[in-house]
């Protein structure tokens, strides 16, 4: 399962209280049960197709036995894996039984079914239950061999119980450091939008954050305040005020943890961010696209992402947004023609021609050097002063040391490769 990520990290949950503990529990004899029901049906068609093996075990393994969907995909790939290697043992034709499962699978821990939360020198692992915004925390026990590679911390993992402990085990996927291990820093740009929430672009990967839908809900709640309004409820109209600002805002908290976990997977990231007193300057547009620009609480994503950056040690720098939107990245040539449309940019200099978003993100991107040199930070923010409040990382963001699977972990031999 690990097979795309060259390394992996094991590491000792601190004991949990009863309660996450029979937590645990309950979800490895439901995953184990999922799993078994997988083999089942392997043996049953003759077949590890994951297609076939999916569709045996989601029913039940979502009604009968509550897993959520990210955990009963965990269990079908297990299935897969142990049904794959039965079957290839027997074409070349050894002499094996059927794979019986002997309740030592533990949990399959989906890429979207936790994370790594950092405070400090501190580690812990964020478990979902499927159930919106609850969550099972396990404070982990992290060697300082290990510290540098958490946060890298990203894909397929999974969680067993060896001895009455339990380990996770997490893979660090070996992607080479865009900037190498100089610690020069990675700079990401940050564009926000209307048309897209957000555009980020990093060296070797671009998050785009869809507006579209949102833009659909703000003008249904702006409906039913006019008509609350038309009726005189100004309670009304208040109170859906409030529950339209805890929509968006939930949303920016989105948005601003995905960007940061982007961050997350680069040496020394510094996330670059327009001043946000030109956001609205910088789009003409029609009325009704203006009203949008000036709604969307823009503020408080910069806000959230910057929050969040910071508690993680991420630094955050501040560009002037002029030109951002009309510079050509590859000549360099700025001009208004460069965006003929909405959504579009064309050089009209070298002609090239690229998602409009994309090319902001980038040229933001590139204003990044600058801007952390001059210690910039955003001056539409009284409460903000220059450089002082630029975090380093705690590590030092030196060297670029690999986590290393360490078979002797504990003392103890653990088979993380029969998953
Ligand atoms: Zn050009």
């Amino acid at each position: 399962m690990f097979m795309h990520s060259d390394e992996y990290v094991i590491v000792k949950a601190i004991q949990p209280n009863r309660r996450k503990a029979e937590w645990l529990e309950a979800m490895a004899s439901a995953c184990g049960q999922a799993v078994a029901l997988g083999l089942e049906a392997a043996h049953a068609s003759h077949s590890a197709s994951r297609g076939r093996l999916h569709d045996a075990v989601y029913a039940t393994a979502r009604s009968r036995l509550g897993l959520p969907a990210e955990y009963v995909r965990m269990s079908v790939n297990a299935a897969v894996a142990l049904a794959r290697s039965y079957y290839g043992k027997r074409k070349a034709r050894q002499h094996v039984s059927f794979p019986k499962l002997n309740g030592t699978q533990g949990i399959g821990l989906g890429v979207h079914a936790y994370a790594i939360v950092q405070a400090g020198e501190r580690f812990a692992l964020r478990l979902s239950t499927g159930k919106r915004g609850q969550y099972i925390w396990l404070p982990l026990s992290v060697p300082p061999r290990y510290r540098r590679a958490m946060p890298r911390v990203h894909g397929d993992g999974k969680l067993f119980k060896r001895r009455g402990q339990w380990y996770a085990i997490l893979p660090v996927p070996n992607s080479p450091p865009p900037t190498g291990c100089s610690g020069e820093p990675t700079f990401i740009g940050v564009d926000l939008g209307v048309v897209r929430h957000a555009a980020v672009a990093a060296p070797d990967r671009v998050l785009f954050f869809n507006g579209k839908p949102a833009r659909r809900r703000r003008e249904h709640f702006a409906d039913l305040r006019r008509r609350y309004q038309r009726h005189q409820r100004l309670d009304r109209v208040r109170e859906g005020q409030g529950k339209e600002s805890r929509w968006a805002k939930d949303i920016n908290h989105k948005i601003s943890r995905r960007v940061v976990e982007l961050a997350l997977h680069y040496h020394n990231p510094v996330l670059v961010l327009e001043r946000l007193d030109g956001i609205r300057r910088r789009t003409k547009g029609s009325k009704r696209f203006n009203r949008m620009m000036a709604s969307w609480p823009f503020r408080d994503l910069a806000d959230k992402i910057e929050y969040k950056a910071e508690q993680l040690g991420i630094k955050v720098v501040y560009v002037d947004p002029r030109r951002t939107s009309r510079t050509c990245p590859k000549c360099g040539h700025a001009s208004r023609s460069n965006r003929p449309q909405q959504g579009l940019f064309r050089c009209v200099a070298c002609g090239y021609q690229a998602n409009a978003d994309l090319v902001a993100a980038h040229n933001i991107a590139a204003a990044g050097p600058a801007a952390l040199a001059q210690g910039l930070s955003d001056p539409a923010r009284p409460d903000k002063g220059q450089t002082g409040e630029m975090t380093s990382r705690p590590d030092g963001v030196k060297g670029c040391a690999r986590a290393h699977p360490d078979p002797n972990l504990e003392g103890s031999t653990l088979e993380p490769h029969r998953l």
